[in-house]
């Protein structure tokens, strides 16, 4: 039975809700009556139900999907502006006792090499990062309870948060491990984290089951009432995602959204972050043996429908989309991006990266600074911001400085002001001066005029070195 205060994995992803959801969507995407009242409700920025979602995205009529961009692209202006957040992926340990079909790490594999980075080589791995420009990462591990316990990612995220090299600092340390204990989340909180990471990968019980044969992680359950431990344990911030390409694309989206509304309805607030990868090729894993692929057009509905189903969740996009894909979701909705990224283990501190320890192939191969520019050069505003989670803005906090419309007065000149800090100290020339130039034009149209002249302030100490500045 379908309910979304319940605490129990199938009763808040019911099957036969989303199955229901799926059939009933079908039946009516062609009613274009239907549609045009659903997009028209979706003017209010309130967000959308599972069911009036997964009917926008699957309608087919192209006036009405243009629609859908449109309101999608209005939403991400109006909630998040033109600014993109900037984040790396760190990855610390790949033993896994998993037997996840899909990922490379699974335990049987026995070509790719198994690391484990010492304290002494993540701090090379986070001064290669600060020396890119980083402020913000997503540690991620396998899992593994023997070679990389809860105490060893503890300590690693103390010795991240305690580099300071020339003018970096890491301010945010995301974390996506396996599920575990409420317990082990209260230590997680406790060592500052921002965001908890989990992806459920499927939301298909028997697809999943499949999927993850052997190990902890076969768990349904366990795994999918994961966040409710993790809020349970303190952590404001949690970000979902499923795997696109490992199951229907329709179940999962109705899925992921049915999630959303069971964390809000429980905790009060819905999932910080969603997160879109597509599946790909990585050592034993053949993408071309998964027939659930999704095309690049419809990735792009995805993110559309997704925009306006949850305006108030950020949208992650990670180097495994190339720099087209990125240029066709980044208008409808995409909020963060990960920059410059490595998937080895130990690959920002070594030149010669063993390729075999990777988790998967990337399609962004470019360096940070390229990928700035670029976003510069496409109207966009890079920003290394992480003055929320520092303020204490998480959970609803973030929602309450939305909804006063206060984004604008604060989380623009956040990023300006720290985009200035990427430019003075790690873009390269041409980057420098395209940012300053974007800079000085942004900062212009700040509203609050106290806000303004103490950014244009903030700018100037800048340049006589002072760093840090945020509201
Ligand atoms: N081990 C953690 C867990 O159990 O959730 C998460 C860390 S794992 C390094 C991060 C994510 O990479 C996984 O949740 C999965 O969605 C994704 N991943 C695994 N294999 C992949 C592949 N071949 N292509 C794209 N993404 C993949």
């Amino acid at each position: 039975m379908y309910d979304k205060y319940s605490m129990k994995a199938e009763e808040f992803i019911s099957d036969e809700e989303i199955k229901a959801s799926i059939a009933w969507a079908e039946e009516n995407k062609n009613n274009l009556e239907l549609v045009n009242q659903i997009i028209d409700k979706s003017a209010d920025h309130k967000g959308l139900s599972h069911r009036e979602a997964i009917l926008l995205l699957l309608c087919e009529d192209k006036d009405a999907i243009q629609r859908i961009f449109a309101r999608a692209a209005e939403i991400k202006d109006a909630f998040y502006g033109n600014r993109i957040v900037i984040f790396a992926p760190l990855y610390l340990s790949n033993y896994c006792v998993n037997g996840c079909l899909y990922c490379p790490y699974h335990h049987k594999n026995k070509h790719i090499a198994r690391r484990k980075l010492t304290q002494e080589e993540i701090r090379k791995e986070v001064i290669a990062l600060q020396d890119m420009g980083h402020k913000r990462l997503a540690l991620e591990t396998g899992e593994d309870p023997v070679n990389c316990p809860i105490e060893y990612v503890l300590e690693s995220i103390k010795t991240i948060y305690s580099i300071k090299h020339k003018n970096g600092a890491i301010r945010r340390v995301n974390v996506n491990i396996a599920a575990t204990t409420v317990e082990n989340y209260r230590k997680l909180k406790e060592a500052g984290i921002g965001t908890y990471v989990l992806f459920q990968e499927t939301y298909h019980k028997e697809q999943y089951e499949y999927l993850h044969p052997t190990g902890p992680k076969h768990n349904y359950a366990y795994h999918t009432e994961a966040m409710d431990r993790a809020m349970e344990g303190g952590i404001d911030d949690v970000g979902c995602g499923v795997l696109f390409g490992l199951n229907l694309y329709k179940y999962d989206f109705v899925g992921i959204l049915m999630h959303a509304e069971h964390l809000e309805a429980v905790h009060g607030v819905g999932p910080h972050t969603i997160s879109v990868p597509r599946l790909r090729n990585a050592d034993d894993v053949d993408v071309s043996e998964y027939e659930n692929a999704i095309s690049d057009e419809l990735f792009q509905r995805i993110v559309a429908v997704l925009r306006v189903a949850v305006p108030y969740t950020g949208i992650i996009i990670s180097t495994r989309e190339s720099q087209r894909t990125r240029e066709m979701v980044l208008p409808y909705g995409v909020s963060q991006i990960s920059g410059g990224s490595r998937t080895t283990v130990g690959g920002y501190a070594e030149d010669h990266q063993e390729e075999n320890s990777a988790q998967f192939e990337i399609s962004d191969h470019r360096s940070l600074d390229e990928v700035v520019h670029w976003l510069l050069e496409n109207g966009h505003v890079p920003s290394f911001c992480t003055a929320c989670y520092r303020e204490g803005r998480t959970g609803d906090r973030f929602m309450s400085l939305v909804k006063a419309g206060q984004i604008r007065n604060c989380c623009h000149p956040n990023a300006l002001m720290t985009l200035k800090e990427y430019a003075e100290d790690y873009a390269s020339p041409e980057t420098h001066k395209l940012a300053l130039e974007v800079i000085e034009k942004e900062a212009e149209t700040i509203p609050n005029e106290k806000v303004r002249e103490k950014v244009f302030e903030h700018l100037h100490d800048m340049d006589g070195g002072m760093r840090d500045f945020r509201f």
